[in-house]
């Protein structure tokens, strides 16, 4: 008999998040003030996060003690389970072994609690008493708006104009939780009106809605904190608690992955899943291969510079240096929304240029095979998102098979797909779109990059 499930008990919840800033090979590059092109100082960064969270921005602590409010609430639905895809490995007819880690048994379906939980916390301890945000698809503004009704903030969500339209039932959601939810782009800031006076029809985009949401938060006279579900490096700390019960449970099933793959959007679930694992890579002598999937049309690692570039479309975020396709690129529309991404984290960005990080791009055609051929052997309906980890965890071991070698293959499935049903018609009905690479819309992006000086970076 085989075991399909490793379980752990509430009291294996991990007491500490992983920080790899210790552990990283090349120090960090500076993070840039968007107008001076200086080095920020904390000041430039408390007008948008409370201290708490800068601390651990910055902090050299591998080791950060998890608040106990923080653990109760993961309590609701952590320690997540980690399976053994035996039924996938029967219809591949593949000598390798597969485990996946599934975070779409939380609340809200994805991993995007594990920060937001410890985000509003953070907030609240400082008395910070309303937040604004900005989602894609909606699955960050319902992890956030969960999070915030538990801690009694406020929450301000500008959505994304085409999927508030087109997922009316996440934004009902948020505000079942309590969280007011915009249209973006809206008549509320500056810079929603300056994008409606140009295109009245706008569609919205992540790195508009984010700008919308950065001013909100900028302007309120210090009544409002900003919250991102992605990108830095206390978000993809938050996500280490994925990992690290992973590395618990693989020991339960007496293996230890060859592989660790994980999608990646601004980096925070592949973080999250694969740094403990990198930990024994860099400290212990480990070698396992560790691998990004972004998707085709939006490819950050595989096609984008590595260079300092600004967070969001309007250049009031901060600049980081990271790979990227250019702030004002506007991806293709593909359903995976939480990877349509201009840049990626700068911690994976530099362990992919030192060649610690593997980066792999799919077409989202074949991340749909892969999400189809998933559900029908585990069961689960993947988030298009997490298909991308599917498809290369999938190659893997067909890989495997053509060779004839067992390797231990190990993906972190970050959330259901329970509200991407038209995705799925569509891939059924034969209407999915199937992009290429952007190349004349990315050409055109690398030309507005920030000019900083030689000096500061
Ligand atoms: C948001 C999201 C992603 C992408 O974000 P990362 O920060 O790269 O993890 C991936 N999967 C799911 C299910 C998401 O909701």
């Amino acid at each position: 008999m085989t075991q399909h499930k490793f379980l752990l008990d509430e009291s294996r919840l991990p007491k500490a998040w992983y920080n790899i800033n210790p552990d990283m090979p090349v120090p960090p590059a500076p993070v840039l003030h968007p107008g001076t092109h200086e080095p920020v100082t904390p000041d430039f960064l408390a007008v948008l996060f409370p201290m708490g969270l800068i601390a651990q921005e910055v902090s050299a602590e591998r080791w950060i003690e998890i608040p106990e409010p923080v653990r109760e609430v993961y309590r609701l639905w952590r320690p997540t389970p980690l399976h053994r895809a035996v039924r996938l490995e029967r219809a591949l007819d593949t000598p390798a072994h597969i485990y996946y880690k599934y975070e779409g048994v939380s609340p809200v379906g994805s991993h995007k609690p594990n920060t937001a939980v410890a985000q509003a916390f953070y907030c609240k301890e400082e008395g910070v008493q309303a937040l604004a945000t900005e989602t894609g698809a909606g699955q960050w503004g319902s992890a956030l708006a969960m999070a915030c009704g538990f801690f009694g903030i406020d929450l301000e969500v500008f959505m994304v104009k085409v999927s508030y339209h087109q997922k009316p039932y996440r934004r009902i959601i948020m505000e079942n939780y309590g969280a007011v939810v915009y249209a973006s782009p809206t008549d509320r800031t500056q810079y929603g009106r300056r994008v409606l006076a140009e295109d009245p029809t706008s569609n919205g985009s992540l790195g508009i809605a984010i700008s919308e949401a950065v001013e909100t938060a900028a302007t309120s006279g210090g009544r409002k904190k900003y919250s991102l579900g992605s990108v830095l490096n206390f978000v993809l700390m938050h996500q280490t608690v994925i990992g690290l019960e992973a590395l618990e449970q693989m020991a339960l099933a007496g293996e230890y992955p060859d592989v660790v793959i994980g999608c990646a959007g601004g980096g925070s679930n592949f973080a999250g899943f694969t740094y403990p694992f990198l930990h024994r890579n860099l400290t212990q002598g480990r070698r396992t291969r560790i691998v990004a999937v972004e998707p085709a049309s939006c490819p950050s690692m595989t096609k984008g510079q590595y260079t300092f570039d600004y967070g969001d479309t309007a250049a009031m975020a901060p600049i980081v240096k990271m790979y990227t396709l250019g702030h004002t690129f506007m991806p293709p529309g593909i359903h995976a929304g939480g990877l349509r991404y201009h840049g990626m984290a700068p911690s994976v960005s530099a362990l992919v240029a030192g060649g610690h990080i593997e980066a792999r791009a799919v077409k989202q055609l074949a991340t749909f095979d892969a999400a189809v051929q998933f559900s029908r052997a585990e069961g689960i309906l993947p988030a298009p998102e997490s298909a991308h980890a599917i498809r290369v965890a999938i190659d893997e071991a067909l890989a495997c098979k053509r060779e004839g070698t067992r390797r231990i293959i190990a993906f972190n499935l970050s959330g259901h797909g329970h509200f991407d049903m038209a995705a799925f018609e569509a891939y059924h009905r034969g209407k999915l779109e199937d992009y290429d690479y952007p190349a004349a819309l990315v050409r055109e992006a690398m030309k507005h990059l920030p000019q900083v000086p030689a000096g500061v970076a």
